[in-house]
Parts: structure tokens; C-alpha cells; sequence
């Protein structure tokens, strides 16, 4: 039997590779956060580690196939180092349950989507009895207070934030709603305090989780929309800026639009999941509108806030897609014109529905709808940064670059990377910058000046005053 936790020389060395959706990346700081009072450390390099921490997603084949060989070539590392934990967490853990334990007899516990808040009693588990485990609460355990300072306080300055968790809407490819469980809401007071604890140590933007925030406020007491929780956020935090993901096109509202326009702490720019142009594919996909009810949902959209950047996921090759439905795909994304894409080969997730359909597309047709589709949309996301040459755009300064040596990076309200010059005690604020260059993925710039982000203490508004570069002391 191994030495209890509380025992060990610390720090111990923690290790967290996160795989898929930002919900998972979530779920990795909350882990962070759970083990730090255990003496756990996070490390950079999975040499040094004690526990590593895999955090999993079946969204595609592909994924889930990156993370079974991730766990498989662990096993060498394990031999060398006996003392070595390995917990799998995330969506692979909750669909395969025991099976991946059997699977991977190095692997020392597997925690499903529920059971990551108890990941702390899972490693003294593991470490008291000497027992691999499995952990698979059927409900949500009570959520711990997150406590958002311990949990961002390394300096970020944006954090994602989980309102609402699970779905209902089945659709036909996605195994969400079977390995996170159904719409269930945070309380609009646990969030507010999250986010002021978050600001307090420095977060300046929030991205707002869920797998549907379009669906939030269902099932609480409190009676509050997602446009109503913007709002809330908006008018009694400090954080600067707001962002949120994913909305369900079916639930997008006008007053949630109307936040784009009235909200100035809502950054301009939605993501909103297509995934096929034919109506018939819609329908078996079961997302429940048609290309008509999207194509009005954007059209009021611009004509409420005429420059929201828009994004969207595309799957191509869904069973029963012809040739002619994946036109109606082209001409959709020809009107839409999106900023940018998310674009996928469809494949068979087991336990969803479309797994089970007929008329599988042949793979190959499958590739080269796909190679057609993104050679376009690259041309309109190059033309659409292009157009930014020459305006000036509020850029929240995020850190040094990871493209541009000596450079300081951040994005603007429409989630473009910008990079341009700029000393780093800027780093937080939001500056003026002039676009004057253009890549396809992100922008260059020059500074003009920075605007005054200090909100009236009575009403929380920003003082959106902008100053001339360099800024006062
Ligand atoms: S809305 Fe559809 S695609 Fe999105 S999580 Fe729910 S079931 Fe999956």
C-alpha cells in the first residue's frame, strides 16, 4: 500500500492533457484547483509528473482514437516510474466506463463527466487502498464552490466560465446528451460571484459555458434567460468583456440578439452551429429548423448588429447526404459569407442514433466535399481579414505571441488575433489598434491608443474614452 497523500513530500506534480471542447478545459482547471490544497503542482513536462490527468472527448472518431493511443503509449512511462497515477476523466471515460480501465491495466482510475468535483476522494482512494476505481455518479454532486481566485489566480486574463451543463436536444450524431445528462442551469449567484472572484484576481474577459447557453434559466427558480444572465454579468461585475458558447440556432432570441447591439461588454461575435444547408439533412440530423428559419436568424441578427463576426460548424458526408445537399451547403456558407468555420468529415459515433442509419456516404466522396468546402471558406476568411486592413479595432492585450517573436498578442471584440508591438505591462488592457496587415489566421498592427476601461462605481458602466498612446502613468 502506497503512503497517504497527505503524507508525501510535496509538491507533487501534476500533469493535465485536455482533449476537445472548452467544457473540458474547464473541467481541467477545476481539477487544478481541487488538488491544489493536496499539494498537486501543475508541470508542463509529463516526465516530471506524479498524476497525470486526461481529460477526454468522443465528440469524433478521430478524437477519441487520439486519446486511446495518448493512453496506450503512457504505459513505458508508467514501467519507469511505478508511482506514476493516471486517471482518464471526460467524455471517452463516461462512454467506456470499466471497459477502458480493462483495457489499459496501467491506467489507475476512470472518472465519468459527473465525477470530476471528486477527483480529490478518487486519488486518496487510489492511494489508501491501492485499488483502481471507477467513478460514475449517476447525478451531479452538489458544485463546490469554485472559488474562482485560487482556481485562475496564475495570471490569466480570460477564463471560461460554465453556466449551464448537459442537453436535451438528441441530436442525431452528438453523444453529448448521453455522457453529460440532461439541461441543468447554474444559479445566477454562484456565477456573478465566480466572475467577481475571477476579476478580482485578474481576469479582464469571460467566455460563458454550455452546451446549449441558449437553453439557460430552464429548471431554476430564479427566472432569468441567457440574455438576462448577460445583462446581470454586464451590470454588476467589472469584467470587461463578455463572450459565450454554443447556441443552438432554434433557441436563438431576439433578446439575446438585442444584447449584441445593447450589451457593450458582449463581444460582437456569435458562434452558431449549422452543420448542413439541405433541409433534409437537418431533419435527419434532428437539429429542428431549416436553412430557411437559419438564414432569417442571421438576417435579423445584421440587421441588429450590422458587424457581428459569425462562425459556424459544418459536417459533411452525414448519411443520406447527396451531391445536391451538399450544395445547398455551398450555397448557404455563399450567403452567410461566416468569418469563420469549423468543418468536419462525418463519422459514426457508437451509441447515437445516426450510427445506426443507412446510406452511409463512401468516405472518399466524404474527403473531397470537405477539401471543396474548406478551400472556400479559407478564400472568405482570407477576403474577410483582408477587409480589416486600414480600421482600428479594440484589441484586449492577452500576452506575447505565439506567432510573432518580441510581439504582443490579443484579440478584438470580433475574435480576430491581432499582433503587433507594445510593451507588456499592457497586457489587460483594451488598445486601439490599426490593422496593416492580414494573414489567414490572424492580423497585424499598430498601437494608437488605449481606452479607459475604468467603470463608474455606481453603475458599473465603462468609460469607453479612448487616450492617446503612450497612455499616463
Ligand atoms: S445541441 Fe445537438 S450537437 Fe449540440 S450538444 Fe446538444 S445534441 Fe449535441
Amino acid at each position: 500500500m502506497s503512503m497517504p497523500l497527505g503524507d508525501r513530500p510535496k509538491p507533487l506534480h501534476l500533469y493535465i492533457r485536455t482533449f476537445g471542447c472548452q467544457m473540458n478545459e474547464y473541467d481541467s482547471l477545476r481539477v487544478r484547483r481541487l488538488l491544489a490544497p493536496l499539494g498537486y503542482e501543475p508541470v508542463a513536462d509529463i516526465e516530471e509528473a506524479d498524476l497525470i490527468f486526461l481529460n477526454t472527448c468522443s465528440v469524433r472518431e478521430k478524437a477519441e482514437q487520439k486519446v486511446l493511443s495518448f493512453i496506450g503509449a503512457l504505459r513505458r512511462l508508467k514501467e519507469r516510474k511505478p508511482h506514476l497515477k493516471i486517471v482518464a476523466a471526460g467524455c471517452v471515460a463516461q462512454q467506456l466506463g470499466e471497459k477502458l480501465l480493462n483495457r489499459f491495466d496501467h491506467l489507475d482510475a476512470v472518472v465519468g463527466t459527473r465525477g470530476v468535483g471528486s477527483i480529490a476522494q478518487v486519488l486518496e482512494k487510489i492511494e489508501l487502498e491501492g485499488v483502481r476505481s471507477v467513478c460514475m455518479p449517476e447525478e451531479n454532486p452538489p458544485e463546490p464552490d469554485e472559488g474562482g481566485r485560487e482556481m485562475f489566480g496564475s495570471g490569466d486574463l480570460t477564463a471560461p466560465v460554465t453556466v449551464m451543463q448537459g442537453c436535451n436536444n438528441f441530436c442525431t450524431y452528438c453523444i453529448v446528451p448521453y455522457v453529460r445528462g440532461p439541461e441543468r442551469s447554474r444559479p445566477v449567484a454562484d456565477i456573478l460571484h465566480e466572475i467577481e472572484c475571477l476579476e478580482a484576481s485578474g481576469v479582464r474577459e469571460v467566455l460563458l459555458l454550455g452546451q446549449n447557453v441558449n437553453s439557460y434559466g430552464s429548471g431554476l427558480s430564479d427566472r432569468i434567460t441567457f440574455a438576462g444572465l448577460i445583462r446581470r454579468i454586464a451590470e454588476n461585475t467589472g469584467i470587461l468583456r463578455i463572450r459565450f458558447t454554443t447556441s443552438h440556432p432554434k433557441d436563438l432570441t431576439d433578446d439575446l440578439m438585442g444584447c449584441f447591439a445593447g450589451v457593450d461588454k458582449l463581444c460582437k461575435h456569435l458562434h452558431l452551429p449549422v452543420q448542413s444547408g439541405s433541409d433534409a439533412v437537418l431533419a435527419r440530423m434532428r437539429r429542428r429548423y431549416t436553412a430557411s428559419d437559419y438564414m432569417a436568424k442571421v438576417e435579423r441578427l445584421r440587421s441588429i448588429c450590422p458587424d457581428i463576426a459569425l462562425t459556424s460548424d459544418v459536417i459533411v458526408g452525414f448519411p443520406g447526404e447527396t451531391g445536391e445537399d451538399f450544395r445547398k451547403t455551398m450555397d448557404l456558407l455563399e450567403r452567410v459569407r461566416f468569418d469563420n468555420l469549423f468543418s468536419f468529415r462525418y463519422s459514426d459515433r457508437p451509441g447515437t442514433q445516426a450510427a445506426g442509419f443507412a446510406d452511409k456516404v463512401d468516405p472518399k466522396i466524404g474527403l473531397q466535399r470537405l477539401i471543396e468546402l474548406q478551400a472556400y471558406q479559407a478564400e472568405v476568411t482570407q477576403q474577410k481579414n483582408l477587409a480589416e486592413i486600414g480600421l482600428v479595432r479594440e484589441v484586449l492585450v492577452e500576452g506575447a505571441s505565439k506567432a510573432s517573436n518580441g510581439q504582443m498578442s490579443g484579440r478584438t471584440t470580433h475574435n480576430r488575433i491581432v499582433n503587433f508591438d507594445a510593451p507588456s505591462d499592457l497586457c489587460g488592457k483594451i488598445q486601439r489598434v490599426e490593422i496593416t496587415g492580414a494573414y489567414s489566421h490572424s492580423l497585424k498592427g499598430d498601437i494608437m491608443g488605449w481606452v479607459d476601461d475604468s467603470a463608474c462605481p455606481e453603475t458599473n458602466i465603462l468609460n469607453r474614452k479612448v487616450l492617446t498612446f503612450p497612455k499616463p502613468c
